[in-house]
């Protein structure tokens, strides 16, 4: 389909995006693949046992990465939530159907005070307290260690974090933990490449760990929760399904899936762990390559291979985006981006400061000549 084919959208009353920004939540997450989009076409002619489809795709994800056992889960912010949960709930319905009446329950979720980050909001909405440990310098595993009592439910590790100035890694974490008997809860989000560190994660002592299907190809509201067998069948207790047909007004009702979305997740992940992923990445610097060659007319502007990495740092590799930088008295990066953020399909980028930043992951090498040329069209 041409990049400006702008049907389906336009016809709904909204602009079509042309994707220069990534993987992000608020632009639908990523592409589907043609076996990922004809696994959920299979799947709409049939019907399934929805827990015992979400029993096996989880087993299917757990065997993919040496767990005990998983659920697919409606992303990583859902598994964190259906984690911190599930240590308070334990087994137990009773206690899944109160929550967020927490009085009584292990309900302390232990973070260092410099990995406190925008998801860990929900671990607060199941009704559990964060309790930080150490300062925003950093933190000493003894301080961890001293701050575990018997109200602890686990402890939250954003695994992205583990590389900041004062962090206590994982491993040692993990150490904590395991002589403490409380779970640590690992949010490995977008950990997914190279794909042995998902798997040396929970080697390295992650009792639960989430990822999101948003980063690997898979549905925008996938991801799944994989761990030790007893915490994922707390995650089972205070999951959605058995409602209706259950003893318990479950906790995590409204988290509910549907089997498309199920399917297409352990599709996605069973083709990113086969993927070539070299080919991935040559294709993007091809395809940052098409961008920069397009941009080589346009006024004012010149375009620079780089990588926009998944925490938001500019690097140099791997190449996944053209940062863009701006000569004196032409357009602006504000207004640049304002005038293709105004179009219609919207052509949306990242702002950063004094420079813009193309990103080409979530682009076809189509969008990427579109994109040159109409940022050669509005600067010359
Ligand atoms: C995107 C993201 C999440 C949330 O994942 P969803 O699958 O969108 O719910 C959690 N943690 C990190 C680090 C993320 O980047």
């Amino acid at each position: 389909m041409a990049a400006t084919d702008n049907g389906i959208f336009n016809r709904i009353g909204v602009r079509p995006v042309i994707n220069g920004c990534g993987v992000y939540t608020d632009l639908g997450g990523s592409r589907f693949s043609p076996a990922v989009w004809q696994a959920m076409e299979e799947v709409n002619h049939h019907f399934v046992d929805l827990p015992d489809l979400l029993d096996a795709a989880g087993q299917r994800i757990a065997d993919m990465l040496s767990a005990e056992a998983g659920l697919v889960t409606p992303g990583a912010a859902a598994a964190i939530m259906l984690g911190s949960a599930a240590v308070m709930a334990g087994t137990d319905g009773t206690r899944s159907e109160r929550l967020p009446d927490v009085s009584g329950l292990k309900s302390n979720v232990l973070i260092q005070s410099g990995h406190r980050y925008k998801y860990d909001r929900q671990v607060t909405m199941t009704g559990a307290s964060l309790v930080e440990v150490g300062s925003k310098n950093g933190t000493r595993i003894e301080q961890i260690e001293e701050a575990v009592d018997g109200s602890t439910g686990m402890i939250l590790y954003p695994a992205h974090l583990e590389p900041k100035a004062g962090s206590v890694p994982i491993s040692e974490v993990a150490g904590v933990a395991r002589s403490k008997g409380v779970p640590l809860f690992v949010d490995a989000a977008f950990m997914n490449y190279p794909t042995d560190v998902l798997p040396g994660l929970i080697e390295q002592g992650a009792d639960l760990l989430a990822v999101s299907a948003k980063y690997f190809g898979g549905p925008n509201a996938g991801g799944f929760i994989v761990g030790c067998k007893d915490l994922i069948e707390a995650v089972r207790n205070v999951y959605f399904t058995r409602y209706e047909s259950g003893d318990y007004l479950k906790y995590g009702r409204p988290l509910k899936m549907d089997r498309h979305t199920v399917v297409a997740v352990v599709v996605a992940f069973q083709e990113w762990l086969a993927r070539d992923h070299d080919e991935r990445l040559a294709s993007w610097v091809t395809r940052v390559g098409i961008l920069c060659d397009g941009l080589s007319e346009a006024g004012g502007v010149s375009a620079q291979p780089m990588c926009f990495t998944l925490d938001e740092r500019v690097v140099s590799d791997p190449v996944n985006c053209a940062v863009l930088t701006f000569d004196d008295g032409g357009m602006t990066p504000g207004s640049l981006s304002d005038a293709l953020a105004s179009e219609n399909p919207q052509v949306l980028i990242i702002p950063d400061g004094e420079r813009l930043i193309i990103a080409v992951d979530e682009m076809s090498d189509d969008e990427a000549r579109y994109v040159a040329a109409r940022i050669t069209a509005l600067t010359t």
